[in-house]
């Protein structure tokens, strides 16, 4: 990859990686030894360096502390075969980034400070990218407040920084659901679109409410009348019933415009599989559920991927879904999701870029 923006890199004295045990990953505890930080102030980005991963100074003052202007975002890069490191649609995710930055009123960043930080930081890291099937460097862009001031105001000045955390095979075993009638994780005019830190903290009471009752997820229904399918936890959910995929459009501003979704959908279109993006009523579910006309459901994210559901909890009682033959769709699409991302399947649509 042609490099074009000149960072300066720090290098740790000490890597961490020789002590590192890559066969006991836990998801997000491991963050590599370096960092990307870019610095806002004065109306533009600038100081793009890479540096040690280390701990920040925070004034107790500081703005995200107190009021969360804080936006993230989370992607994966694989080795391929061949030694190298392969990234799946990180364009997608700094076009994300920057529709959260607008909504919760902080600076964009322009897409070569995203892609070079990226790219040069992952180029230094690469030793950090796991070599077992199926583990991959998790890649966590973000941006928060710095100003020093408590009061309610948009901050002037921001960090960006990207953290890159190797983390193990994450096979997702098929999890239980529950339809949330009561809580609310977004509304229309909110920021539910938006990948901010507080819908996050928001969600946190409802699931562990739905985990003491024996629920991995919850499945989040719209907020006026809690009647309509929006998403699952951390990922967007689709259904199958009647050979017909459904789920969610994300033109409501509620829901996170998931970049797994998005690719799901577009390999359905390839296949000429029936998709129709629009809400899929409780009541719908349900009656899917009793007269065996749902075949699957599933959950898309970049973290599982795709995530089964063998158990769906409406207004109380649970159903259990049917048992999945090799070639559902829900497996067919994981598959082909990752050829493309370890480099095995031809890259049709351009989602990789190579480093
Ligand atoms: N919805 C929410 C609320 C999420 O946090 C995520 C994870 N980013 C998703 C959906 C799935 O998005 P993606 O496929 O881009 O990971």
């Amino acid at each position: 990859m042609k490099t074009q923006l000149a960072l300066p890199i720090t290098k740790v004295q000490n890597s961490r990686l020789a002590e590192t045990d890559f066969s006991n990953l836990v998801f997000g505890r491991t963050i590599s030894d370096h960092m990307f930080v870019a610095d806002y102030k004065d109306g533009a980005w600038s100081d793009m360096r890479i540096e040690p991963y280390a701990p920040l100074s925070l004034n107790p003052a500081n703005a995200t502390l107190h009021y969360g202007q804080s936006i993230f975002e989370g992607m994966k890069a694989y080795r391929n075969e061949d030694g190298k490191i392969l990234v799946f649609r990180p364009d997608a995710n700094w076009k994300r980034l920057n529709e959260s930055a607008d909504r919760m009123c902080m600076p964009e960043i322009p897409e070569e400070i995203f892609m070079e930080g990226l790219t040069q930081l992952i180029d230094l890291e690469r030793a950090w990218v796991p070599t077992a099937k199926g583990a991959s460097l998790y890649l966590r862009p973000f941006m928060f407040a710095t100003d020093d001031y408590i009061g309610v105001k948009p901050s002037d000045t921001y960090k960006f920084i990207i953290l890159t955390c190797p983390v193990g095979n994450y096979y997702s075993k098929p999890v239980s659901v529950k339809v949330e009638t009561t809580f609310t994780r977004a509304t229309e005019g909110g920021v539910g679109a938006a990948k901010t830190a507080g819908n996050y903290a928001a969600s946190l009471y409802p699931a562990r409410q739905a985990q003491k009752a024996g629920y991995d997820q919850l499945l989040w229904t719209d907020g006026k009348s809690h009647s309509k399918i929006e998403e699952s936890g951390t990922m967007n959910v689709m259904f199958k019933i009647s050979d017909k995929l459904i789920t969610a459009p994300v033109n409501t501003g509620t829901i996170l415009k998931g970049i797994t979704r998005a690719s799901v959908i577009q390999l359905a279109k390839d296949w000429n599989e029936p998709l129709e993006e629009k809400f899929l009523t409780v009541a719908e579910l349900e009656a899917a559920l009793i007269d065996g006309t749902l075949e699957e459901a599933f959950g898309t994210g970049t973290a599982a991927t795709i995530a089964h559901i063998e158990r769906i909890n409406v207004n109380g009682k649970d159903y259990i879904l049917p048992k999945k033959s090799e070639d559902a769709f829900s497996n067919r699409v994981l598959a082909e999701l990752d050829g493309i991302k370890y480099g095995q399947l031809v890259d049709e649509h351009n989602w990789i870029i190579t480093i």
